[in-house]
């Protein structure tokens, strides 16, 4: 069954491991520069280039989500890429997505600014930038470097563009986040309530 029509949804992709305030932060940003009608967050799976031992169990991550987006109207968690079996790539879900919503929908891939650079090398690559725009997330101090016109030129041959966004919450890191558990460091006001609650009640980072 077709979900009710929305012009223009965002998709937040990434690991979040854990879901801190520079995405909630990115998503909102998103949301209002582009236009979107709604901003679907996508946990990920297994990811095509990360021992999956290294992420925490997508039921924690997914639940962490659900509950740092929960006061947002505008925000919603889907399990596509938790729920599929094996490797899952973006051109995948984007395909799935388009399915479920409609053609006449436009998708708008969000995720980190250093993630869309290897963009070129993923799987059906080309087929990914037909099916939805890109929202590269740069975070404080990141530079695209010698690699920004050769991922731009790529966009322009296919007729696209490489939209960025610049997020200073993104100083927030999932990495810090998971350091500072580790150390017994406060990671108040990194994360939300809820999820700084759920992670220490299930022992997760330590
Ligand atoms: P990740 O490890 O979660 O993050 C990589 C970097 O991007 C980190 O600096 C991260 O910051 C930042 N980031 C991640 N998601 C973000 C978001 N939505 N908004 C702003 N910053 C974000 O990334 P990943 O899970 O590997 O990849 C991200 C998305 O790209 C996933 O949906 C993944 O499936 C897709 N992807 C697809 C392919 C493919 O199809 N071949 C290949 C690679 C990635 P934090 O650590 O603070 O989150």
């Amino acid at each position: 069954m077709k979900k009710q029509v929305q012009r223009r949804i965002g998709i937040m992709g990434g690991t979040f491991d854990p879901i801190h305030y520079g995405h909630l932060v990115t998503a909102e940003a998103a949301l209002g520069e582009f236009n979107l009608d709604l901003v679907l967050f996508l946990p990920s799976g297994t990811p095509p280039h990360k021992d999956a031992r290294q992420v925490t169990d997508a039921k924690h991550r997914h639940l962490m989500t659900v509950l740092a987006t929960l006061t947002n109207p505008h925000f919603e968690v889907s399990r596509i890429d938790i729920d599929r079996e094996g490797v899952t790539y973006t051109i995948d879900s984007l395909r799935l997505l388009k399915a479920e919503y409609g053609e006449e929908t436009e998708l708008y891939f969000i995720t980190g600014a250093d993630v869309v650079m290897e963009l070129m090398t993923w799987k059906d690559s080309e087929e990914c930038l037909q099916l939805a725009e890109f929202i590269a997330a740069s975070r404080p101090g990141f530079s695209f470097g010698a690699k920004t016109t050769l991922v731009e030129e790529w966009f322009a041959k296919h007729g696209k563009k490489l939209h960025v966004i610049n997020v200073p919450a993104m100083a927030i890191s999932s990495t810090d986040v998971r350091e500072r558990v580790r150390a017994k460091k406060s990671i108040r006001y990194l994360v939300p309530e809820t999820v700084e609650y759920y992670i220490h009640k299930n022992n997760l980072y330590i």
